[in-house]
């Protein structure tokens, strides 16, 4: 017990630690100021990537996905450097897997479906199978603001940890908060009086995400292949149950038509990229 006791508070101060340094450097632009980042800024953001995702894309739809995460997380990192400041999520926090919907491409569905195959038991991976199956059946056709709101994302641990975290898609690696405390607010104000609330997030992370995930889907577009945006939970059941969705879908099959995402023109295009979270609510 005292061991927990003692994790919990080293947690809790590690925590403070950040956020007072979160508070203290120096920002290019306030957190809630969503005026992009000059020229100068995008270029240096963007300089040390390398690789064409298009390229990638013409022989290989995981290695594509696995080229643009690459990317995304150096050009997160370097608007993180810029900014002078860290993400305020921490492990096992998992508020923004909840009650979500992720918009993502069938080439990380494939590097999701394929790391799962690799990592699992033939077990495990029939549970998780099971998990995923159940949330695509809730999540078919939804709009954003219309998805399951307690639904916790069926590539959650019991812990609150992602179990696909090294192949996760790009809205997951550039959706980070300012400010975990915050998000537990926000998580508690929605489960009292039902209320969306604001995460202060870096503009500079999301727009460096944003590019790299245009990019992704620009690539998918040119070459002409089908539903270049799905929702996470619908394809991930669509590749898990068929071994050949993915060859299909690249050979220019709709094989993932069941996911594609339902936007109506009212509604933002991804809430992962939006300024507000949708927390879960009981
Ligand atoms: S894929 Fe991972 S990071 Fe993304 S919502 Fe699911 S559990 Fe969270």
């Amino acid at each position: 017990m005292a061991n927990r006791n003692e994790k919990a508070s080293k947690k809790k101060k590690k925590r403070e630690e950040r956020q007072r340094a979160a508070r203290a450097a120096p920002r290019m632009g306030a957190p809630d100021d969503r005026s992009p980042p000059s020229p100068a800024e995008i270029d240096r953001m963007l300089a040390p990537i390398a690789g064409d995702v298009a390229t990638a894309l013409e022989t290989d739809a995981a290695a594509a996905a696995r080229l643009a995460h690459e990317k995304s997380d150096r050009a997160l990192a370097e608007a993180w450097r810029l900014a002078g400041t860290r993400p305020g999520c921490d492990r096992g926090c998992s508020y923004c897997c909840r009650g979500l919907r992720v918009d993502t491409t069938v080439p990380e569905v494939a590097a999701i479906a394929s790391y799962l195959r690799e990592q699992l038991s033939p077990d495990d991976l029939a549970r998780v199978a099971e998990r995923v199956s159940a949330n695509a059946e809730k999540a078919h056709g939804t709009t954003v603001m219309g998805y399951p709101a307690q639904m916790p994302c069926a590539l959650l641990d019991e812990s609150g940890k992602c179990i696909v975290y090294l192949v996760r898609p790009l809205p997951c690696r550039t959706d980070s908060s300012l400010d975990a405390d915050a998000c537990a607010a926000g998580y508690e104000e929605q489960l009292t009086n039902g209320t969306e609330v604001d995460v202060p997030k870096l503009p500079q992370v999301m727009f460096a995400g944003t590019k790299c995930s245009a990019e992704l889907r620009n690539a998918i577009r040119d070459r002409n292949l089908k539903t270049p945006v799905v929702e996470l939970q619908e394809a991930v059941h669509i590749a898990l149950s068929d071994a050949k969705a993915v060859d299909r879908w690249f050979a220019g099959e709709d094989a993932f038509a069941q996911a594609r995402v339902n936007t109506r023109a009212d509604e933002k295009p991804s809430v992962s990229f939006g300024d507000k979270r949708r927390l879960p609510v009981t």
